[in-house]
This record gives structure tokens, C-alpha cells and sequence, in this order.
């Protein structure tokens, strides 16, 4: 069980919150702290700035479709659990709905929503033609064996199937899901849908190399923060080859980008998972420890390194810090302790607007992570391709082409910064909601 002390933190926005039409004339959840209130008050500040038309911020304000499915599996002991999963589809004006399932025991609908809509803003933004979704199910993996985990999975596909679809809804892995859940949807899919001259595979992405997975796709979202690391720290004035780092989490996204980080010269020297916190001001191997978490699936028995608090953790003085974990970890107190330059968002939303608040005050840059980590979208729109035309692309391809991706991003965040004279989060949403915009004025709405 998680230790008490490594809980997600309730977060503590102030009664007031950030105020908006929109969240009165769509009776958002009036509380400040609600995730779907805070993801959507971000763009809603940007569409402000910019002044989007009110037709489209109410549009992005909700998600097109919410699907919810309760499914009985048999477990080992011969008894029957009931489980609780979510599709939600937030828009599809650019392309199908995309995204990631998240398994974990406290998924909510709220949850599920604030990451669907951020997949719509970073698809736009890191230009590949998909919208946005996001699923789970309230499940902890680490509960479960092998063989009930299969039967989980399948029987949620089961119960999705005729929501999802490769030119519709492509789901991927995201938090508690991996390439083997992958490939038992995919397989699955295959049996319940008619997808009659195409790829069935092509419905899911992440998958393992050996059956229709891309190259470079497992650690396409760590790839995706160092590449935006190096185009993004040197104008402030920090070189990636001479930077120190800390990670919190240290699971797909988290032990990637701390190992192609250190790959080009940068130390780690603290880290952190649900089950502890770690440091060694000398440095910690991000590949020894990747390979001892693969092995011990915990931070905290990594030998070579110092067990330490959570606040000396936040504390160990750094350039960048990498959270990798979870929503809203970063909230007032764990801002004011952190000793950061930069904050390169790994994790989806884990800063809350306080932590957020907190850091702009202490000057620290914050790396959005509808930047930051697109570079798992991306890939998973690569391996998409592959499987639409039959292909393999080499490692080489992969790598250039979310390269590309990856700058031409930054560089339109960066126009947007200096056209608007706005921070990088309000920045990237601005530059993701002028894609969508002109999607919109294009198509027009029906009737
Ligand atoms: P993962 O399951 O592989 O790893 C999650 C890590 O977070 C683990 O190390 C876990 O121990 C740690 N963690 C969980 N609760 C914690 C707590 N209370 N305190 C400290 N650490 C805790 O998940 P992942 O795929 O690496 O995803 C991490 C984040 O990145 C999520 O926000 C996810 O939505 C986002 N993300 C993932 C991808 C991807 O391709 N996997 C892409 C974009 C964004």
C-alpha cells in the first residue's frame, strides 16, 4: 500500500479559484480544486488573452462524448468483481479522438475528462491530426495477476468496442497500462469489429514492437521532454550537458527522460516514486536506477543513493525539475520548497494554479506539458501510420520526425509568448487553440 506520507495531495486552491462566464453558464463544479475546473480555467485564460470566440471556449469547456461501462470479471478465486471504466471523447474537429488508459484505483470522471481535453490542446499543438480522449479503469494493476489483468482488459475492450476504432477513437497507454495491456485490446478489437481491408491493430497504439508497436514509441514521451529541454534551456540561459535534475515518478515518462537526459550530460541527483524519496548530491545513474525499479519496482531500495524526506526531496538544489507522476502534485508547499530554475512538466497537470502562482513568484520557468510531453502522441500517431500502410519505420526516423515535431512546437509557443507578452503555459494553449480555431471557422458548425 502507498504510504501515507506519498498520497496525492489534496489540493488547496483558495475558495475564490480563477472565475469564468464559462464555468457559470456550463455549471462547472464550483469547487476551485476540481482538476476539469483547473485544466479548463487554463485555456479559458488563454482564449481570453487571445480573444476566441465565445462559441468555441464553450465548445472546448465540455467533452463530446463521456461514456462510462460497469463489467464483471471472474477472478482467480472464483469470485466475481465488478469494475468501473471510462471513454471519454473530448473533440475531434482536428482528426479521431486520442488517448491514453489509465489504470488506477482512483480514476474519476473528472480525472478522465481534464486529460481528454488536454489531449485535444496538445494534438493541436504538436500538429498531428487527431483530437482528444482519455480512459481508464478504476482498477490497481498491482491488486491483480496476469490473468486477471487479461481478463480485465479484454472485457473492458468488450464493453468500448463499439466507441473505438482506428479512424475513430485510438486509445494508448498511460498511467498503470503497458504494451502487453496494449496488445490484448488490440487482439480483442480484432475479433469483435469488421474492419474489412485494414489493420485492426491500428485501433490501439503502444503496442510491443512484435505486434504492430512502433520503435522509439516507449520512450517517445521521455524522448519528447529532453527534446523540448534542449530547445527551450538555452535561452535561459542554461546548457542541458551541464544542468542538474530531479524526477518525480519514475515510471514510463520519468525514468525516459531522466535517462536521455542524462544521456547528454546532465546529472541526476534526487528522485522519487509512490513508495519513497531518494538522493545523492554526487549523481544517481538514471539507467542503474531504471533497471533496479524494472527489477524491485520501488525508488526507495535503490541502493546507491541516500533514502531521504520529502522535504529534502523538493529541496535538493537542481536546474530542472522533472515531475513524472501524477495530477496536481505540485501544489503552494511543495512549490515553495522546491530549488529550480525550470519545471518540465512530464505528468500531465501537476502543477495546480497555487503551485503555479507560487513558482512565477520565485521566478522559475514552467515547461508546459502540452509541450513537454506530447512526444508520446506523436509517436503513437507514427506507430499509427505504420500500421495504416503496413510499414516499419527504423529507430533513426522515428526520432528525427518527433524531433521535428518537437521544435516546430517550441517555436510556435515561443511566437505566441512574444506576440501575446503572456508566460509559456497561456503561450502553448494560445498557439494549440489557433489550430483549432481555424479548424472550426473552416468547417463551420452543423447544421
Ligand atoms: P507510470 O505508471 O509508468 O509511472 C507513474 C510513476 O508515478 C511511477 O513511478 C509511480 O510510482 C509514480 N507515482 C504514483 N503515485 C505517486 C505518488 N503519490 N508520489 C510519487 N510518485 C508517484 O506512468 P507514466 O506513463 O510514466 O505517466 C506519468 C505521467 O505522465 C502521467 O501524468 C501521464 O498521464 C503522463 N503522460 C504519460 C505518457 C506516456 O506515454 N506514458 C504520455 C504523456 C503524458
Amino acid at each position: 500500500m502507498t504510504p501515507a506520507t506519498l498520497e496525492r495531495p489534496q489540493a488547496a486552491e483558495g475558495s475564490a479559484g480563477f472565475a469564468h462566464p464559462v464555468f457559470d453558464e456550463l455549471a462547472f463544479p464550483a469547487d476551485a480544486n476540481n482538476l476539469y475546473r483547473q485544466t479548463v480555467g487554463c485555456m479559458l485564460h488563454a482564449a481570453d488573452v487571445m480573444d476566441l470566440p465565445q462559441y468555441l471556449k464553450l465548445v472546448l469547456a465540455q467533452p463530446k462524448n463521456e461514456i462510462m461501462v460497469h463489467f464483471p470479471v471472474l477472478m482467480d478465486n472464483g469470485k466475481w468483481s465488478l469494475f468501473k471504466g471510462y471513454r471519454v471523447q473530448h473533440n475531434n474537429a482536428l482528426g479521431p479522438y486520442k488517448g491514453g488508459l489509465r489504470f488506477h484505483h482512483d480514476v474519476h470522471l473528472d480525472d478522465v475528462k481534464s486529460l481528454a481535453f488536454l489531449m485535444t490542446m496538445k494534438c493541436s499543438l504538436v500538429g498531428v491530426p487527431y483530437g482528444g480522449g482519455k480512459g481508464g479503469i478504476k482498477v490497481n494493476p498491482r491488486d491483480h495477476t496476469t490473468a486477471e489483468m487479461q481478463r480485465i482488459v479484454r472485457r473492458f475492450t468488450s464493453a468500448i468496442a463499439h466507441n473505438i476504432g482506428p479512424d475513430y477513437d485510438i486509445p494508448a497507454p498511460d498511467v498503470g497500462s503497458n504494451a502487453q495491456h496494449m496488445a490484448w485490446i488490440a487482439d480483442t478489437y480484432s475479433f469483435l469489429s469488421e474492419v474489412a481491408g485494414q489493420n485492426p491493430s491500428a485501433v490501439i497504439t503502444g503496442k510491443p514492437i512484435e505486434y504492430g508497436g512502433s520503435l522509439g514509441r516507449e520512450k517517445a514521451t521521455g524522448q519528447g521532454v529532453v527534446d523540448t529541454l534542449v530547445e527551450m534551456l538555452p535561452e535561459l540561459n542554461l546548457k542541458p550537458a551541464q544542468c542538474t535534475f530531479s524526477t518525480l515518478g519514475y515510471g514510463n515518462v520519468g525514468s525516459w527522460s531522466s535517462r536521455i537526459f542524462q544521456d547528454k550530460g546532465a546529472k541526476m541527483v534526487a528522485a522519487a516514486d509512490h513508495t519513497g524519496f531518494i538522493r545523492n548530491d554526487q549523481g544517481i545513474d538514471a539507467h542503474d536506477l531504471a533497471t533496479h525499479c524494472e527489477t524491485k519496482g520501488s525508488v526507495s531500495s535503490y541502493p546507491k543513493a541516500t533514502k531521504c524526506s520529502k522535504e529534502e526531496f523538493y529541496q535538493a538544489k537542481v536546474d530542472v525539475f522533472i515531475p513524472a507522476a501524477l495530477e496536481q502534485m505540485i501544489q503552494e508547499p511543495e512549490a515553495s520548497m522546491l530549488n529550480c530554475k525550470v519545471v518540465a512538466e512530464g505528468a500531465n497537470a501537476p502543477t495546480t494554479p497555487a503551485g503555479e502562482r507560487v513558482l512565477q513568484s520565485r521566478g522559475v520557468e514552467i515547461l508546459p506539458a502540452i509541450l513537454c510531453n506530447a512526444g508520446g502522441v506523436t509517436v503513437s500517431y507514427f506507430e499509427w501510420l505504420q500500421n495504416k500502410t503496413f510499414q516499419s519505420w527504423d529507430l533513426e526516423k522515428v526520432d528525427q520526425t518527433l524531433n521535428k515535431h518537437m521544435v516546430r512546437a517550441a517555436q510556435r509557443v515561443r511566437v505566441a509568448r512574444k506576440k501575446y507578452n503572456v508566460d509559456l503555459r497561456t503561450a502553448a494553449y494560445i498557439a494549440a487553440l489557433e489550430r483549432l480555431a481555424k479548424a472550426y471557422e473552416v468547417r463551420g458548425i452543423f447544421p
